[in-house]
């Protein structure tokens, strides 16, 4: 089994770092043809989702990782990946950059204003228990819809949600150094 991480942009190496250390062998997707590589998982790391998804676009990634999402390929969205898997954007954020949309959640980007860019929580995540929580301009997940569920909140923001094959965290697991998500990932 392996795993794809995308890096085009953003904190790919660390969730490499953390897959390596739970012995799990990673691929990069810097380009199409990087797809044709053998992988059966998905990570969309954190960094900025306008940018992310305006190279998956051109790039000519978004269609087939779309696809193999929806034939449901285990996939972990953290922070600006989270925002990629949405299906909705808050109103005033929508600029109709292209995403990946395959998660019926509705996202707020930066919800926490520009004072406060970063944080670190500690809070209950649904079947795994306490977990460090790091936020860097994070989004929150202003609706959950049917077909997913809330796994954690933090300050009444929902802020992880599951949806079968689909894994979104508001926050970053990959700069804790707790491995239980990126495991809970693995066992999907
Ligand atoms: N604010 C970023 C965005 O909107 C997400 C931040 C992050 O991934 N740490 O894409």
């Amino acid at each position: 089994m392996a795993t794809a991480v995308l890096a085009v942009q953003g904190a790919f190496a660390e969730h490499e770092a953390r897959l390596a250390e739970l012995g799990e062998t990673c691929v990069e997707l810097r380009q199409a043809s990087d797809l044709r590589q053998r992988f059966e998982r998905l990570i969309l790391p954190g960094g900025e989702s306008t940018t992310q998804g305006k190279l998956l676009d051109e790039l000519g990634m978004l269609e087939p990782l779309r696809r193999r999402i929806e034939e449901g390929m285990p996939t972990l969205g953290t922070c600006a990946g989270m925002i990629l898997l949405a299906k909705t954007l808050a109103a005033h954020d929508d600029k109709g950059t292209p995403r990946i949309a395959t998660m019926d959640i509705e996202v707020e980007r930066n919800a926490y204003g520009r004072q406060l860019g970063s944080f670190h929580a500690n809070a209950e995540l649904e079947g795994i228990g306490k977990v460090p929580m790091t936020f860097i301009r994070a989004p929150r997940i202003v609706t959950v819809g049917d077909a997913a569920e809330a796994l954690a909140t933090v300050d009444g923001h929902i802020v992880a949600a599951r949806q079968g094959n689909q894994l979104a965290l508001a926050f970053h697991p990959e700069l804790d150094g707790d491995p239980r998500i990126h495991q809970l990932f693995l066992d999907l």
